[in-house]
Formats: C-alpha cells, structure tokens, sequence
C-alpha cells in the first residue's frame, strides 16, 4: 500500500511523511478514528514509506525489494498483530496472529477497510470472541528482541488493540514504553477509550476522521457504477464509513428512493392489490437487500422527523428525496411519523430474526395505510 493509493486526507500524508522525513519517528504511535476510514491503509502506507529503500518526496518507490514485500504483506520486518479466536483447525495456544497471516493477507488485500466483523467471517471463527491473548504478548516480545533486520525499522503494526486481553495490555507495556532502537509500535483504533490507559498513554495519538461524504462520494463514482441519484443516497447512508458504502452498492437492488416513493404512493391510495404485489417483490430481495432498504426507509421518515425542527436544507437528503419529505411532513404529525419509525425499527429487527418478509412488509403496508386513511 503506497500513499498514492489513498484517497484524500492529502494533509495527513504530509505529516507522516514529514515525521519519516525527520527521522524523528514517535517509538509508540496510536492512529484512530471510526470504522471505515483511512486509518488501516494509513498505516499500511506510513510503514511502507518508512522501509523504502528508494523514497521519493510524496511517497514510497513501490518498485524497491522492500516496497514489493510490503504490497504482498510479507515483509520480514513488519509483524502484524490482530484479534484472533479458536477455529476447528487451530486452537489453544495455537490462537495467535502468526497462525492467521494468510487469511490476514487475504483480507487485507480485499478488505483494506474492514471492520472487526467482516475480519471475524474471514476468520471462520464462527461467533466466537475475538481477542489479542497473553501468549500473542509473548510472541511480540520476542520478536522484537531478535536483533537482525533488513529494513530500516522494525515494526508491530497492532490492528485494533482494544482487544487486548488485559493481562496482555500489562504485558506489553514495558516493551511498548522502551522497545529496542529502530523498533516502532503502530497501534490501529477505532475505540481508543478501550484499550488499557497506561498503553494509551504511552503513544503519540493520531486522529483519522471519517471520509467527507465528497471524498467517499468521489471514491464511489470511481469505482462503482451507480446513476447520480444512487451514488448521493449512499454516501448520505454511509456516514463517511467506506467499507459500509461499499456494502450497500453490492446489495443494492435498484433505486431505493423510487421504491419508497412508489410504496408510499400505494400506502396513500391505499391500494391493496398491488401492495402485495410490492410486498412479493420485497421477498425477493436479499436479506442485505431488504434491510437496507428499511434503513433507507428510517432514513427519510428521520429526515421529515427533522423538518419539524431545523430548516429545509441542513438535512441530508438530495433535493428530490428532500421535496418528498417535505410532502410527508406536511402530511403527518410528528408523534405519526415517530411511531413509523418504531414500526420500521421493529421490522428491521425481525427481518434479522428471519421472520417471513412477504408478511412483515404487508403488515408494514397496513398499518402505514392505516394512518393514511385515519387522516381523511
Ligand atoms: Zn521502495
């Protein structure tokens, strides 16, 4: 992973770049912000920059023999620690990263993004507790204890150390307080406040912020073949959380926002036939499919929830979805639109429960129609 690979965050490169440049690199650095940002890739990066035997001003060669180990995750230097739980292939004291690495390469290269869920399905682990074990701190220790390397610095990059299992964190801290010269700690977060105070406290802290829906709206045009109406709902959906956008593009099944429109449409006129023709054709979308059009669903009624407080405008909607809120605002009271959204909540819960949704979303359709009709 080189810099130029990373989109946007054009002054956060600088800055590591510049400490790579100083030779005064931090021994303990924590890189946080929340899920589906830059900062795993960042690390990548950072290390990458470091250990290139040829740097350039804005970035790593990515042609010397260092910078090739780096793209395929296998350089010697770089010991890679994440969470980890027992398999039906390695258990015990088996259960450590270096047992995990090919499966880690994997995800890394798919899923540069990921959260500690998607990490958990690459794992197989099958629901089990994920976490950063005492035998894993012994394994750190050891290896940076061992003098010879061939770059210029040996790292521990530690994704997600708020799993660190407490006797571990206490392990580690004198190593992480005082490592060997030339060694650095690179810690990956996105919930800081969990990981041992007297480790946290020993680290330089960077904070990574979430895309802005511009960068992540860019990044999606760039990759994924969506229409403009497509591409501004999902970036409005996703928060900045990439590995999320790119989630909902893979189970998106046409244009929401003409699906809740047309469904609304029908609630309204109370149009019972071809609401269970729509009730039929929501059953077959799939799961992801189904509950990410309920989200969708929560996502505007919240909006029209809004335009009783704040003004047309700030809300986070297109102009088109913003012009049907606004209908739906003047139609409903606020304590209707509310008990919608308790009934889409409801529903999405269920939908996770695998509940039958050809009758949940019929029963959705009812009630809502109900409302319509009390309003005449
Ligand atoms: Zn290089």
């Amino acid at each position: 992973m080189q810099f130029a690979a990373i989109q946007d965050y054009a002054p956060l490169k600088r800055h590591l770049i510049h400490i790579a440049q100083s030779n005064q690199v931090p021994h303990a650095q924590l890189f946080w912000g929340p899920e589906g940002n830059v900062s795993l890739p960042l690390a990548l990066a950072f290390i990458t920059y470091l250990n290139c035997q040829n740097r350039l001003e804005e970035d790593a060669c990515g042609q010397c023999a260092s910078c090739l180990k780096m793209k395929k995750f296998v350089h010697p230097d770089v010991k890679f620690i994440f969470p980890t739980s027992a398999t039906k292939q390695v258990i015990g004291k088996d259960v450590v990263s270096a047992n995990f690495l090919k499966t880690w390469r994997t995800f890394l290269h798919e899923h540069p993004y990921g959260h500690d869920s998607d990490w958990s399905y690459y794992l197989n682990s099958e629901n089990k507790q994920l976490s950063i074990s005492k035998e894993e701190a012994r394994e750190i220790i050891q290896a940076v204890s061992l003098k010879a390397f061939e770059g210029a610095y040996k790292v521990v990059l530690i994704w997600l150390p708020e799993y660190l299992h407490i006797a571990a964190a206490n392990a580690l801290l004198k190593i992480v307080e005082e490592p060997p010269p030339h060694t650095l700690f690179l810690l990956v977060s996105v919930y800081p406040e969990k990981i041992l105070g007297t480790i946290r406290s020993r680290t330089q802290q960077i904070h990574i912020p979430a895309f802005t829906d511009k960068a992540l709206s860019s990044i999606l045009a760039q990759q994924c073949s969506l229409n403009q109406e497509q591409l501004a709902q999902i970036t409005l959906l996703s928060d900045g959380n990439l590995n999320k956008a790119l989630k909902l593009v893979e189970n998106m099944t046409g244009d929401y926002f003409d699906y809740f429109k047309s469904w609304m449409r029908l609630c309204y006129a109370h149009d019972l036939t071809k609401l269970v023709a729509q009730a039929e054709s929501f059953q077959e979308m799939s799961k992801a499919g189904q509950r990410n059009f309920l989200a969708y669903s929560l996502h505007m009624l919240r909006e029209a929830l809004v335009l009783y407080f704040i003004q047309a405008g700030l809300t986070r909607t297109t102009d088109a979805e913003q012009e049907f809120t606004q209908k739906l605002r003047k139609t409903l009271t606020h304590q209707q639109i509310k008990e919608w959204i308790t009934w889409l909540n409801q529903a999405y819960y269920h939908i996770e429960r695998h509940v039958n949704p050809r009758i949940l979303y019929l029963d959705l359709s009812l009630r809502i129609s109900h409302t319509f009709t009390a309003l005449a």
